[in-house]
């Protein structure tokens, strides 16, 4: 009988892990890889959508196109995850696996932060861009704010681009002289593992008239006075807030007992959980990356070459190396790119590479070559 692996999850995390078993092992594997949803989002194409550079039908990769040998998609809801036991429990029925993997990503927790599902706008989910794609064009004159409400949080560019890239929506309509940009964030800096990229987001938002509030997060909205109330008690006025909620494990996480400090805890070096046979990969686990798609897939990588060498019966010898790239949309048509290295030094660090039209294309290629790679389209 063929090693049964259950993934729990097809995001980055899982899509990567199925698509490397499938093309080393093919049918000598059994993968059974779970989703409620029928089709993956990449998380910039959220900004994307908000901003009208591409429809909502036009970003959705359905899960049905998944063909590959050894690997079955099933589109059901984790219910109960039974870690001891390697036993998943979903809306469709119950899975046993000899090896399981949680890649449920992290959910959004708006009511942590009072005010935020009334008064605000989050853009951080498919349905807040979708909303945001109405609700945008309706602002032309006040105060905006982009503010962050929880660390941690996926993709900490994402928000710095958010403000950027709503800068050039306002100058495109010609109303960006009767409106105020500020931009909050709990770090001290945009991008704390590269102070380049931090500096050149700083310089950015200089030049563009964003008031960028560092080392604040916002706590709570009062939607009665249109205020922001930032962790320091602060009020910041608004007429439109775009936020990043707090973030959490999904709900089947927690429950399951898995979790310390709110997400799981494993092994850096082999993203295994305290539980034998059971990893966790991506935003749901705590391995001292930040939260993006680039590091869910690295990891992933390390737990397929464990898997492999379980099944052939040979020795692991990747382990993971806390690397990534990612991408930063600075407005204007260009992106900048950073590539961060978090294991290799005392500290983590970042190289900068400064925003260009030649990035633009880079950043599509990351995006076409996971949906070949994935979805073989
Ligand atoms: C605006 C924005 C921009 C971003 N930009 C980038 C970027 O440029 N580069 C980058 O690398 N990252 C980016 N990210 C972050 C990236 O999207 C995430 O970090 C990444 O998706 C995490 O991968 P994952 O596999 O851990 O989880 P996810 O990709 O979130 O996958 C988790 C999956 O689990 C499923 N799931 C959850 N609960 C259940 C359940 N109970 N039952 C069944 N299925 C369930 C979900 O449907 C989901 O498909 C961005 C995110 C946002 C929001």
């Amino acid at each position: 009988m063929s090693v049964r692996v259950v993934i729990l999850g097809a995001g980055f995390g899982g899509l990567e892990l199925a698509t490397s078993l499938s093309e080393e092992l093919g049918d000598d594997i059994d993968v059974t890889l779970i989703d409620r949803n029928d089709a993956f989002v990449f998380g910039y194409s959220k900004l994307d959508v908000m901003f009208g550079r591409t429809t909502p039908a036009a970003i959705r990769l359905p899960y049905r196109d998944i063909a590959k040998p050894g690997v079955r998609f099933l589109q059901q809801t984790v219910t109960a995850i039974d870690p001891e036991a390697r036993r998943v429990t979903t809306d469709g029925g119950v899975h046993e696996a000899d090896f399981l993997v949680v890649a449920l990503g992290a959910d959004y927790d708006l009511d942590a932060t009072p005010g935020l599902a009334e008064g605000g706008n989050e853009f951080y989910s498919v349905a807040g861009a979708e909303r945001l794609r109405e609700v945008l064009p309706t602002f032309t004159s006040g105060r905006a704010i982009v503010g962050v409400c929880g660390a941690p949080f996926k993709c900490p560019p994402a928000p710095s681009e958010c403000a950027l890239l709503l800068h050039d929506d306002l100058v495109a309509r010609g109303v960006r002289g009767d409106c105020e940009i500020s931009f909050v964030i709990p770090f001290p800096t945009p991008v704390p593992p590269s102070p380049d990229t931090s500096k050149a987001l700083v310089a950015a938002f200089a030049e563009r008239d964003i008031a960028f509030v560092a080392g604040r997060r916002v706590s709570s909205l009062d939607p009665a006075r249109c205020v922001a109330v930032l962790d320091d008690g602060g009020e910041m006025p608004y007429d439109l807030f775009l936020g990043v909620p707090k973030h959490r494990a999904p709900d089947v996480v927690i429950a399951s007992g898995m979790t310390e400090d709110g997400y799981v805890p494993v092994n850096p070096q082999t993203l295994e959980t305290r539980f034998p046979g059971v990893y966790a990969v991506g935003d749901v686990s705590t391995v001292g990356v930040p939260k993006a798609g680039v590091f869910a897939e690295g990891a992933a990588r390390v737990i397929a070459a464990s898997l492999i060498a379980a099944v052939r019966g040979g020795e692991q010898q990747e382990v993971y190396d806390g690397r990534g790239s990612c991408y930063i949309e600075f407005g204007g048509g260009r992106v900048g790119r950073v590539d961060v290295d978090f294991f290799s030094g005392p500290t983590p660090t970042g190289t900068f590479h400064e925003p260009s039209s030649a990035l633009v294309t880079d950043k599509q290629y990351f995006g076409s070559s996971r949906r070949v790679r994935w979805f073989g389209r």
